[in-house]
Formats: structure tokens, C-alpha cells, sequence
């Protein structure tokens, strides 16, 4: 079992404060793992201090120094990482070949994209030629509160730690309480790096009270969050009477506009996708938007997909998918399914029930409905669950119209051999981020969203900028 108790605080790890506590459970099994204190005001304020204090020491480096925190970083999260793959598969339930080759190893990309960026980052620039005595100053907004989910935990804690740690802000982090195992070793490895006592703190917690406290603290100046549109909302009200700056980064809805001149593969790619991480990524494209003229073929191999997906226990290795995250997110998925069902649309795979040969665990069946109208409930909410909802279009105007009706705006996806269509799309689509045929976004381009998605942006310069604050001064020399 395993006993998580302190929280790493001033540069070390101190008892938790707080007598609350959460139980972690295997989601493969039902059982439980082992036991976490959940921190409470007390100990966020002791980490806000401790942040508050490196503050001014911190911020006045050499970014130089920064840089090689993070290069240091890296070299250990490297060596670390089968350990951080096992942390992420056990406390979320990613199967263990997802947690080795894509969980685990997104916090490096990170860490090697935001070093490419300092490399080219100024810090003081010039205005322009009309006023040669002008400069721009980019400096640390100050101690920032760093909340983040369990989905994709490492990549989470790293699209913030790191831009923060560079930009030269101090900061405490409170990860989810679903995911406290990969932060607490993450933890240890910026610790290892030899962080400076302060600069980086770590409270687990939950999101009423650890959560709330930071963004409710006189001295975070600001709150960089990542999860449900219902938090965002939450956390938007209680950081106003503070005036702190709030990045959200919140859930989605990504419809995948796929038209009858779309490769061979796009319908078996869109189910995947939509499947991949047991359907738990804010972009996953939950909505398939198919040209009637293809739906019914559409439809079949969609079935097809969902019906060779293989359901397996996260220890196992394969290409299987896991069970998802909760005992709690499973009851929700099943209600959102039988509501698909009550609501009329089509089950073409899948449906309610584990999936075979589950008696115990959060294994959710994949499933596939048709015929869904855009107005249904599975078509509105977020599921975060392997369930696809298929709904036709007769052409590209009713595509778009289908497409952009959600309160989210993050990541849509087109599949479609006009490229003239392609980058008509890309403009009317109302969101962050538009992914065609296929092609992921490179390496450092920004992820957020609009609208109920919220409006931050991660990775890349854009991610890195959020952390600062842009001072104007005239008269330099
Ligand atoms: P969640 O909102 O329940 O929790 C996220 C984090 O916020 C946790 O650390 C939680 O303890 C904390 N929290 C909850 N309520 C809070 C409050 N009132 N004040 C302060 N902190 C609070 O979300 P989750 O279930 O952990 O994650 C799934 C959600 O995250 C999905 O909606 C998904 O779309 C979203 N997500 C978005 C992105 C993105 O980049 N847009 C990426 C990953 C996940």
C-alpha cells in the first residue's frame, strides 16, 4: 500500500497539516492502493510562503541558470521514466505500453520544446526604430498556483512547471488527487535537479478545500488551470476578488468533419483517436461528422473499429485500452449511454454493462452510436469515455453549423482531399485548435481553446508568456 503524507514545501518533504485524506483505488480492480493526505489551508499557505519568499532570488537569475534547471530536469525524468510510467498507469489507469510511450514521455517533449524557445526568447527587446529609447521587459508575474488534472497528469504538470520555472516565477503545485503518485516523483526529480528551497512546492489536495485556498491566496498572483469547464467556472469567480490573472484550459467537445473525398483511413483513425486514453483527452474528437453520401459505410466501419478495440487491465501490456479513471467516471459514462439510448439515437457497438469479461474495474465497453442529432445530450456534454456519437451532414455549410453549435471550442479535426476546403475550414471553425487529415500538430504549438473551453495557451512561446507580465519602459538609454 502505498502511504503518501508530506508534501514538498521549502525544499523538503513536511508532514501534511491537514487530516484529510483520499484513498487511492486501482481502477483495474476495484481495490484499494494506498492512502493520500489531502492538504489544507494550512499547508497552502506554507507552501505560498515558502513560494513568496524564493520569489525575489528567483526572479532576478540569470535565465541561464533556468535553462539548465530544466536540462538537468530532463537527464533525470529520462532515467525515471519507467518509474513515472508505472506511477501514471497505476494512479489513472493508463495501460502500461500508453504510459511508456506517450504519458510518461510528453513531459520531455515539453521540457525540450520550452528549452528550443528560451533559446530564441528575449527578455528585453526593443519597441521599434520610430522610438530607439524604448524597451519591452518581460517579467515573472510573481508566485503562481498551478491546479492540474489526472488525464494526461505528467503532461499537465509539465505544460505549466516548466514555462513557469523558466519564465521565473515560483510556484505551488496542487495535482489532482486522482494523479498524486507521478507528482510526488516528479517532485523528487526537480528536487534531485537542486531547485532552490521555495521556488517549486507540491500540496496534494482536493479541489474544495487545497484548491480553493490557492485561488482564493492574497499572494498568488496567478491561477493556471487545467480541468472541467465546471472548476474553470468555480475558480474564474473565486480569483476575482483578488484581480489574479486565470489561464484556464478547459474540457471539450471536438467535432471531426469527414467528407466523402476523405482518405480510406480517416473513419478508422477518427474512432481510434476518439477511443485513445480510454476516450479521457479534453480534444478528443467525441463528435464524427459524416457526408450523407458515405454515412452508412461511415457508420459500419465505425462499428467495426469499436468492435476489435481490445479492453484490458492497465498492468497488461498491449495496445488494448484501460478501464477509466473512477468508480465515479463510470457511473457517469453509463448514465450518459443510457441517456443516448432513452434520447434515440442509434447503438451501433458497444452500450451499457463492463465490458466482456469484466465482473469488477472501470472497464467501459466502446461504443458507438449513430443517428445522433447534435441537440441530444451525447452530442452536448463532454463523456470522457470511449463512447463516439456519429451525426450526418449534408454539406459543408451544415457541417460547419453542427460543428461550431457547442458551448467548447477546443480541437476540431477535418478529413478531406480539397485543400482549398481544408483551409476554409480551418478559418470557420470556432475553436483553438484544427487538426486535418490526420496530421498532429508539431512540436511547441499552442494548445487551448475558446469560448467554455477557455482561452489559455500552453506550449511554445505563447505557453511561456503566459507566466509574464510586459512592462513598457520609454527612456532607456
Ligand atoms: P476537475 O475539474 O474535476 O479537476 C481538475 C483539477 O482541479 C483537480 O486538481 C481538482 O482537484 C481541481 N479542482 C476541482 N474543483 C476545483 C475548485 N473549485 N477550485 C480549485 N481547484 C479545483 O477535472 P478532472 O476530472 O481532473 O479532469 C478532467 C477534465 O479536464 C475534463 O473536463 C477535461 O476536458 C479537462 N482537461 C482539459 C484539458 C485542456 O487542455 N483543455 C486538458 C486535459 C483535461
Amino acid at each position: 500500500m502505498r502511504e503518501l503524507r508530506e508534501f514538498y514545501i521549502g525544499g523538503r518533504w513536511v508532514p501534511a497539516q491537514s487530516e484529510l485524506a483520499h484513498e487511492m483505488v486501482d481502477p483495474s480492480s476495484g481495490r484499494p492502493i494506498g492512502t493520500v493526505a489531502l492538504g489544507d489551508a494550512r499547508d497552502i499557505d506554507a507552501a505560498v510562503a515558502a513560494a513568496q519568499t524564493a520569489l525575489s532570488g528567483w526572479a532576478a537569475t540569470d535565465p541561464a541558470e533556468r535553462i539548465a534547471l530544466i536540462g538537468r530536469m530532463r537527464d533525470i525524468y529520462a532515467a525515471r521514466s519507467e518509474e513515472m510510467a508505472r506511477a501514471i498507469s497505476e494512479e489513472m489507469g493508463a495501460p502500461i505500453d500508453l504510459a511508456r510511450t506517450r504519458q510518461a514521455p510528453a513531459a520531455m517533449g515539453h521540457m525540450t520544446n520550452f528549452l528550443e524557445v528560451m533559446r530564441h526568447f528575449e527578455f528585453v527587446s526593443p519597441l521599434g526604430c520610430h522610438a530607439p529609447d524604448d524597451r519591452i521587459l518581460m517579467e515573472p508575474i510573481g508566485v503562481v498556483g498551478l491546479v492540474t488534472p489526472w488525464n494526461w497528469p505528467m503532461s499537465q504538470v509539465a505544460l505549466k512547471v516548466v514555462p513557469a520555472l523558466l519564465a521565473g516565477c515560483t510556484m505551488v503545485l496542487k495535482p489532482s488527487e486522482y494523479a498524486p503518485l507521478s507528482a510526488a516523483l516528479f517532485a523528487e526529480i526537480i528536487d534531485e535537479a537542486g531547485a532552490p528551497a521555495g521556488v517549486f512546492n507540491l500540496v496534494q489536495g482536493d479541489g474544495d478545500t487545497a484548491g480553493a485556498r490557492l485561488v482564493a491566496h492574497p499572494d498568488v498572483a496567478m491561477i493556471s488551470f487545467t480541468g472541467s469547464t465546471r472548476a474553470g467556472h468555480s475558480i474564474l469567480k473565486g480569483a476575482a476578488d483578488s484581480f489574479k490573472r486565470v489561464a484556464l484550459e478547459l474540457g471539450g467537445k471536438g467535432a471531426n468533419l469527414v467528407f466523402a473525398d476523405a482518405d480510406a483511413e480517416a473513419v478508422e483513425r477518427g474512432v481510434r483517436q476518439c477511443f485513445s486514453n480510454s476516450g479521457q483527452s479534453c480534444n478528443a474528437p467525441a463528435r464524427m461528422l459524416v457526408e450523407r453520401s458515405i454515412y452508412a459505410e461511415a457508420v459500419d466501419r465505425a462499428r467495426q473499429v469499436a468492435e476489435a478495440t481490445v479492453v484490458g487491465p492497465s498492468h497488461e501490456e498491449g495496445a488494448h485500452i484501460g478501464p477509466v479513471v473512477s468508480g465515479r467516471q463510470y457511473n457517469r459514462i453509463q448514465s450518459l449511454i443510457e441517456t443516448g439510448m432513452r434520447e434515440g439515437a442509434t447503438l451501433v457497438a458497444g452500450g451499457p454493462g463492463r465490458a466482456s469479461g469484466f465482473t469488477r474495474g472501470c472497464f467501459v465497453q466502446p461504443t458507438v452510436f449513430a443517428d445522433v442529432s447534435n441537440a441530444m445530450t451525447i452530442a452536448r456534454e463532454e463523456i470522457f469515455g470511449p463512447v463516439l456519437s456519429i451525426i450526418p451532414f449534408e454539406d459543408e455549410d451544415e457541417a460547419i453549423r453542427i460543428a461550431n453549435d457547442t458551448p467548447y471550442g477546443l480541437t476540431n479535426y477535418v478529413q478531406s482531399g480539397d485543400g482549398d476546403r481544408r483551409k476554409r475550414l480551418a478559418g470557420r471553425l470556432r475553436c483553438g485548435m484544427v487538426e486535418m487529415n490526420g496530421q498532429p500538430r508539431g512540436a511547441g504549438a499552442p494548445f487551448g481553446g475558446v469560448r467554455h473551453s477557455g482561452g489559455a495557451r500552453e506550449g511554445g512561446r505563447w505557453g511561456l508568456e503566459e507566466y509574464m507580465v510586459v512592462k513598457s519602459v520609454s527612456g532607456w538609454g
